[in-house]
């Protein structure tokens, strides 16, 4: 009998671990792909949402176009998971798999932050960026403060390119010179593995009269004083506040059984669980490197060259690497990259590439390979 693969999220690792599998077994291969979305939104597509550049169609890779042979996506909403017998509820059926992969991914928490609800916005999901979209439009300016409330958090640049793309698009906007932009977050710099790239960052933040404060995480809202408060017991005043909120497993891991701690652990060399032919990937993972899309992209690579080498053999599998290149937007259409590798040297290494035309054109490329790759056609 063949086997049969479950995906359970077609995010950034469940996407790519289905076309890895896809290219391997080709239409023999035996893969179910779950998610209770329609389509697939990219991260850095959030931004394009809250400056109103792009509408939410316009940004969203559809998994009805999806046509990688052996590959079936199901849009269902997973509402149990037995990791003991690998069975799946939906909220249309119940599935059964030899070899499961987890990808769900991080959700959201806002309302673990008093006040955050009700006196902030945040741009990590796409209903809170397209809200944030006429929320920026009616700012004049004032106290605009960005700020981290939980950690680990997805994308740790992202705040930071928050910071740049806001300050462009204030002066733009002719509301710069009224405001003052600060970034609050629980990192001591910018992107902690890679020193160059945050002196670029925090170079640019001196140059456009951004603060970064650094160690400090914020732990509630007044929205009533308009006042942000940090666990170092700093107070600071906000005529807007945008938040990165709490991150946590979806319920469904949580009730599982699979995550320890908060996230599921898993083993660093081939993303396999305590759970014998149960593998989880990406953000929904305890943190052996941070929560990004490359990174759940590597950690597919590795479970798809380890499932692929099982029935293939020929010295297929790579570990886990815990390489990715980041790109960084600055603002002005200026992209640099950081190239990441956290699992093959002795300590992580990140050189930074300085914004160029170049990379610019990369990231655009980036974005494009990954659609062409997952949805085939
Ligand atoms: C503003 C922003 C900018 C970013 N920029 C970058 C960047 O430049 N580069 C980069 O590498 N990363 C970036 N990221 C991070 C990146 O988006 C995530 O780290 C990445 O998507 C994680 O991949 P994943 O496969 O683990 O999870 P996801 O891509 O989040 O996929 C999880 C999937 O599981 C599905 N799901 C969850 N629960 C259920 C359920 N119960 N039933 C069915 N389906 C379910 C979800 O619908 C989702 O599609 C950014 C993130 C943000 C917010």
């Amino acid at each position: 009998m063949q086997t049969r693969f479950l995906v359970l999220g077609a995010g950034f690792g469940g996407l790519e671990l289905a076309s890895r599998l896809s290219d391997a077994f080709g239409a023999e291969a035996d893969v179910t792909l779950i998610d209770k979305s329609d389509g697939f939104v990219f991260g850095f597509s959030k931004f394009e949402l809250m400056f109103g550049r792009a509408t939410v169609s316009e940004v969203t890779h559809r998994y009805g176009d999806l046509i990688r042979p052996g590959v079936t996506f199901r849009q269902e909403t997973i509402t149990s998971i037995d990791p003991v017998t690998r069975r799946v509820t939906t909220d249309r059926t119940t599935h059964e798999a030899d070899v499961l992969v987890v990808a769900l991914g991080a959700e959201y928490d806002p309302a673990a932050t008093p006040g955050f609800v009700e006196g902030g916005h945040e741009f990590y999901s796409v209903s809170g960026a397209l809200a944030l979209r006429d929320v920026l439009a009616a700012f004049t300016g004032g106290s605009l403060v960005i700020g981290v409330l939980g950690h680990p958090f997805k994308c740790p640049p992202a705040p930071c390119e928050a910071a740049m793309l806001l300050d462009d698009w204030m002066v733009a906007q002719g509301s710069r010179a009224s405001s003052t932009i600060t970034l609050i977050s629980p990192l001591e710099t910018p992107i902690p593995p890679s020193p160059d790239a945050s002196r670029a960052i925090l170079d640019h933040f001196t140059a456009h009269g951004i603060t970064y404060v650094a160690n400090q995480k914020v732990t509630r809202l007044d929205p009533e004083a308009k006042t942000v408060h940090t666990d170092a017991g700093v107070t600071y005043s906000y005529d807007l506040f945008l938040g990165i909120p709490i991150h946590r497993v979806p319920t469904v891991v949580e009730e599982s059984g699979l995550a320890v701690d908060g996230w599921i652990p898993v083993d660093e060399t081939n993303l396999a669980t305590r759970f014998p032919e149960v593998f989880a990937i990406g953000d929904v993972t305890t943190a052996i490197v941070p929560k990004a899309g490359v990174f759940a992209e590597s950690a597919a690579r590795a479970v798809a060259s380890h499932l692929i080498d099982r029935v293939e053999g020929g010295a297929q599998f790579r570990r886990f690497d815990g390489k990715g290149h980041c790109y960084i937007e600055f603002g002005g259409n200026r992209v640099g990259r950081v190239d990441v590798d956290f699992l093959t040297g002795p300590q992580p290494t990140a050189p930074f590439t300085q914004p160029s035309p170049e990379v610019t054109a990369e990231k655009a490329q980036f974005g494009a390979t990954r659609r062409r790759r997952w949805f085939g056609g």
